[in-house]
């Protein structure tokens, strides 16, 4: 009866100490989200909103995208900082401001369809899907590990229907075609044509080619009643586009 009473009262303080654990862990859980939140309001309005994002839908959708859950773990103290951070495999995902300035030349609206070339960690697709709608958001990555860990990511943070493809994004994705958006995130030395063949009347094209400084010009190609007309953003840095047509082949 004794022995009974003993082991009931240890299974009662087994349990209470498992709750009192869970319990902590779920609120620092909730309290880094918060500040998590905190930093990402804070990254929109000093570094979006000061140089001249406008677009209140695109504005939305870096405030909602956690940026952190899409870089490795070494480097999430600087999710929210005004650079590029390592995502491994040579790669980085671009400086906040940069996805914002691409996403908003887009010029997207809801329900239209966007290709990325360069999937990376992501977190630029999960933005456009914020935009247009899962289904409507295509992504390319050439590097396998990278496109196996992003798609995973997206799946986690709930955006499971973005179509993920691991390939050479310079071919495009034909069978998708035509797209209102097409935004490059790696540098090749011209606009790749099977591209600019795949944009869909009034659709805008956003690559960043490389320029006679040694660094790259963000270009937006859009086809107007057929015809192709270039304007030039701002000048950029970008990691270089890979494989056959690119600077270099993936690594295998
Ligand atoms: N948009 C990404 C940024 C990724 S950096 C993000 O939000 O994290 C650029 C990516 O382009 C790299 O992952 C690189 O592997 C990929 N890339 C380079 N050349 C490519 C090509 N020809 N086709 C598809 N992806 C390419």
């Amino acid at each position: 009866m004794r022995a009974k009473l003993v082991l009931g009262c240890i299974g009662l303080i087994t349990c209470m100490l498992c709750c009192f654990n869970q319990c902590l862990a779920q609120s620092e859980q909730g309290d880094h989200d918060t500040v998590m939140q905190q930093f990402r309001e804070s990254m929109v309005s000093s570094q979006l909103v000061a140089r001249g994002i406008k677009d209140a839908a695109v504005l939305a959708a870096f405030r909602t995208v956690p940026r952190h859950r899409f870089i490795p773990e070494d480097g999430q103290k600087y999710a929210y900082a005004d650079h590029p951070v390592s995502i491994g495999h040579n790669q980085t995902i671009s400086q906040p401001y940069m996805v914002a300035l691409m996403t908003e030349l887009l010029d997207l609206k809801p329900g239209e369809k966007v290709l990325e070339i360069g999937t990376g960690s992501g977190y630029q697709a999960a933005i456009l899907a914020e935009l247009v709608g899962q289904e409507r958001v295509f992504t390319i990555e050439i590097i396998k590990p990278l496109g196996q860990e992003a798609r995973q990511t997206l799946q986690k943070n709930g955006y499971g229907d973005i179509h993920c493809l691991i390939g050479d994004g310079y071919l495009g994705w034909p069978d998708n075609a035509p797209f209102d958006g097409i935004v490059v995130t790696a540098a090749p030395t011209e606009s790749p044509k099977p591209l600019v063949d795949q944009l869909a009347e009034g659709g805008h094209l956003v690559v960043p080619v490389d320029n006679e400084h040694g660094y790259q010009t963000l270009k937006v190609i859009t086809k107007k009643d057929g015809k192709i007309m270039v304007n030039d953003s701002i000048d950029c840095r970008f990691v270089p586009f890979l494989g056959e047509h690119g600077k270099s082949m993936p690594p295998e």
